[in-house]
């Protein structure tokens, strides 16, 4: 698979603020964020969509985005969104498969559009990835 920006991220060649990390799989920050700690799950292993995926290894991924939404919960009191897009009808941008783990304070809120996302300010998202580190 050709390399893109999360192949960059996993072989350490452009930043991240990773919260978990382990041999097959890594979570990070999301820089646009639909909310504070937003936070994308990744595979090592280059593949592109959840369909592209051996069932074991997709189901060792859940056990990673189970960990991480639970740990959220606990940490900032939120409920959790998650969802993965797959294929570019799907809008999947990166093409590389990834689950998305939102926390939710607020069910008025729509995330539509690119003004719907946040900004972290200053050391905002340092701070983030300190609090939600596993
Ligand atoms: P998709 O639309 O493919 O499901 O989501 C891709 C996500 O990757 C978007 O939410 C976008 O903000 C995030 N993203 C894109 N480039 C980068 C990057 O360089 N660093 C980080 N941390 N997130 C990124």
């Amino acid at each position: 698979m050709a390399d893109n920006i999360f192949t960059k991220i996993i072989d350490k060649e452009i930043p991240a603020s990773i919260v978990y990390e382990d041999d097959e799989f890594l979570a990070f920050l999301d820089i646009m964020p639909f909310e504070k700690g937003h936070t994308l799950v990744i595979p090592k292993e280059g593949v592109e969509t959840i369909m592209d995926m051996g069932e074991e290894h997709y189901l060792r991924m859940q056990k990673v985005v189970l960990k991480i939404a639970k740990h959220y919960r606990k940490t900032l009191g939120c409920s959790v969104n998650i969802w993965s897009n797959n294929g570019g009808a799907a809008e999947q941008l990166v093409p590389h498969v990834h689950f998305h783990i939102i926390p939710r304070f607020n069910c008025d809120k729509k995330y539509d559009k690119l003004e719907d996302r946040e900004s972290y300010l200053g050391n905002e998202m340092e701070l983030y990835r300190k609090r939600l580190k596993l």
